[in-house]
């Protein structure tokens, strides 16, 4: 698949292509903000941005995708560089990302009620390169991905495999909407609801 940087969250929740491919990134689109905000928001504003609770980092990372700048490829897992912070350069313009099609996908959010930002959500991906778990809305550094679920779901796909799992609060955002120990269980609860979804 391949999204311009400039397509609003609207036109990927609504792509048609986008739901035969990959529904969980129509889903997710369709969750972000407000209807305002979905038909001025874009793809490539939100992953420049980098925002520690935007709802795509998750989805990038955990979908291997590319970030295609107008001067080179990014993996999402080197483009992520911390809160509001990305490895673009200065004048790198992002102009589209690109993955290939997951086998099985989900993406579940606990929303800020006021603002629909992720207080904790996940996007879990199985595909041929394994599975990948993206965490955004509670790294204290932004996105980050799940190693231990990862490890657990890719030999046991289902909710249940993530049981076991006791994620560290440590390295989580502690806020006025939430301490680091709500968020730690939040990112558990949206990841066996995704997996169970996917
Ligand atoms: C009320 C409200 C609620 C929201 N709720 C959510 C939510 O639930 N989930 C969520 O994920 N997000 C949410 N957002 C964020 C929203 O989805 C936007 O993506 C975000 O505000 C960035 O706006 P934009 O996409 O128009 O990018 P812009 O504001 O145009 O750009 C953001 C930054 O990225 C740079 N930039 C833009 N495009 C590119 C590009 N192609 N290449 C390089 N740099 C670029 C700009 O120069 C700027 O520095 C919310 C925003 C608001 C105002």
């Amino acid at each position: 698949m391949r999204i311009g940087a400039a397509t609003t969250h609207a036109d990927v929740a609504s792509s048609s292509d986008l739901a035969s491919a990959c529904g969980a990134l129509a889903d997710l689109a369709s969750h972000i903000g407000d209807p305002h905000v979905r038909n001025r928001g874009t793809i490539g504003g939100s992953i420049a941005n980098n925002d520690p609770a935007a709802d795509y980092p998750a989805a990038m990372v955990a979908l291997n995708a590319n970030i295609i700048t107008n001067s080179r490829t990014i993996a999402a897992d080197d483009f992520f560089a911390g809160l509001f912070e990305t490895a673009l350069e200065d004048n790198e313009i992002i102009t589209a990302i690109e993955f290939e099609a997951p086998a099985k996908a989900a993406y579940q959010k606990f929303p800020n009620p006021a603002s629909r930002y992720a207080m904790a959500g996940v996007f879990v991906a199985q595909s041929g390169d394994g599975v990948r778990v993206g965490v955004t809305g509670a790294g204290s550094d932004g996105v980050f991905r799940h190693g231990e679920m990862e490890a657990a779901l890719s030999t046991n796909w289902s909710a249940d495999a993530i049981d076991g799992i006791a994620v560290d609060a440590n390295d989580l955002l502690s806020d006025i909407h939430g301490d680091a120990e709500y968020r730690a269980n939040l990112v558990k609860v949206m990841a066996k609801r995704a997996v169970a979804a996917a």
